[in-house]
């Protein structure tokens, strides 16, 4: 048993929460959201902009779900590196899928630039680091795989490591220099403010409890503060990510909740240059705008407990071994205090690819879920194609190869 103290059980990028909304209901609507996380709001906002009437409904408030405790790494590339992507997908495939994710960067970071309101975006480069001589030899190979595809990438070993970033105690690393951060609750509300301001709805603390067929379309139960109520509407999508099988019991095991744990530091002088990560991803970490370290990770140490969970209660042991990472690599960070810590429930896909599309069998339901720990990189694009496919009828290429019937058909 650990005996590291807990700290306070606190998101640091939900604190400064604005109100929520409760748009007044109408009886009937074009389009229901179901959730305002990233992929919600977003795929509100495309659905807007193609002259939609759209209502995004949430349980709680916008970014309570994974889109609001993350590390807010923006991030091209899938769950994989790429080497393994390669292996899994086949060249061609694996190269399609990230230079979607490259697009998706690109439009964006181009998109969150243009907003009026600072969501904390910076282009400040990702590193993928070894922690073993294995992990070494496949981010070399990554990087390599990735310059003969087209893509920006380079290998740097641990001698160039240590020469740009100070002190490392890695063994090389992949450098991504148009990767960056966000403060992903901020841009998670600045949708739901740009969503609100082109004239679509938004109620928060309303669940949507079942969605069954009606003449018009579809009917949604629903749970509000004042009571049930119904609301019709022509198109239901769903963008509830580690919640789906709750609506679409069929992704049960297509999509399973996955809990990622993080801390945050007190807020100290610039010693984290850029997004970065190691040991496969599964460690991340950054420094936050006002300076707090925030690193996550470690739940590869407790993965029965981590998996199939919708709690967002932490784990002691996860919390134990993230302050022993932090203080085995950061000797700069010696005796900094942890602020707080939180937890997160994640979308993880059956095989590591979204779920965009319609839902088969469900002719006017549609589904955009299933991230597996890299919405930031997905879901703009994802929804944007979503959002042209509804409105238009027609199938989008781009989207081909996250169609939910892959797996239901
Ligand atoms: C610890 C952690 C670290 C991560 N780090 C990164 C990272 O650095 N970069 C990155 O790209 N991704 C990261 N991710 C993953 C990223 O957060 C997700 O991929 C992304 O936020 C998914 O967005 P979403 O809108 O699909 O889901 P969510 O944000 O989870 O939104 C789903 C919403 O649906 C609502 N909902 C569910 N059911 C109902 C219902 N019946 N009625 C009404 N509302 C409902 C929920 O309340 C929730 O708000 C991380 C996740 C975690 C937990």
């Amino acid at each position: 048993m650990t005996t590291t103290p807990l700290p306070t059980t606190r998101v640091l990028w939900l604190e400064d929460r604005p109100a929520e909304i409760r748009d007044p209901l109408p009886e009937a609507v074009e389009a229901v959201v179901v959730g305002a996380g990233l992929a919600g709001l977003s795929l509100a906002l495309h659905l807007r902009r193609l002259g939609v009437e759209v209502c995004v409904l949430e349980r709680e408030h916008p970014a309570a779900g994974a889109s609001g405790r993350n590390a807010g790494h923006l991030l091209a590339g899938t769950s994989e590196y790429y080497n393994r992507a390669v292996d899994l997908l086949g060249r061609e495939k694996a190269r399609e899928i990230w230079a979607f994710t490259v697009a998706n960067q690109q439009d964006f970071s181009a998109h969150l630039l243009s907003l009026p309101v600072e969501t904390g975006y910076q282009r400040c480069g990702y590193l993928a680091c070894a922690t073993t001589e294995h992990e070494r030899r496949e981010l070399e190979q990554t990087a390599q795989l990735l310059r003969e595809d087209g893509f920006e990438s380079e290998f740097w070993s641990a001698e160039q490591l240590l020469k740009r970033t100070g002190r490392s105690p890695f063994l090389g690393a992949r450098y991504s220099p148009d990767d960056g951060q966000v403060q992903p609750a901020r841009v998670v509300w600045a949708l739901a403010d740009e969503l609100r301001a082109a004239g679509g709805l938004l109620a928060c603390r309303t669940e949507v409890l079942a969605v069954e067929s009606d003449p018009a379309g579809w009917r949604l139960e629903l749970r509000t503060p004042e009571g049930a109520r119904r609301l019709r509407a022509t198109v239901v999508i769903h963008c509830t990510n580690a919640w789906t099988f709750q609506l679409l019991p069929a992704f049960t095991d297509l999509i399973s909740p996955v809990r990622g744990q993080m801390l945050a530091t007190e807020r100290l002088h610039k010693v984290i240059p850029m997004a970065m990560a190691a040991n496969y991803g599964y460690e991340y970490w950054r420094q936050a705008p006002n300076g707090e370290v925030v690193l996550g990770g470690w739940r590869w140490s407790q993965r029965e407990q981590e998996i199939g969970v919708l709690t967002e209660t932490l784990n002691p042991e996860i919390h134990a071994g993230l302050t022993t990472f932090l203080q085995g690599h950061f000797p700069k960070l010696e005796g900094a205090a942890i602020r707080c810590a939180w937890t997160g429930v994640m979308g993880f896909s059956r095989d590591g690819l979204p779920w965009v599309g319609e839902v088969p069998g469900r002719q006017g339901q549609y589904l955009a879920a299933g991230f597996t720990g890299h919405g930031f990189g997905l879901a703009w694009r994802c929804t944007q194609g979503l959002a042209e496919e509804i409105v238009q009828g027609r199938l989008c290429e781009s989207l081909r190869w996250f169609r939910p019937r892959r797996a239901l058909g």
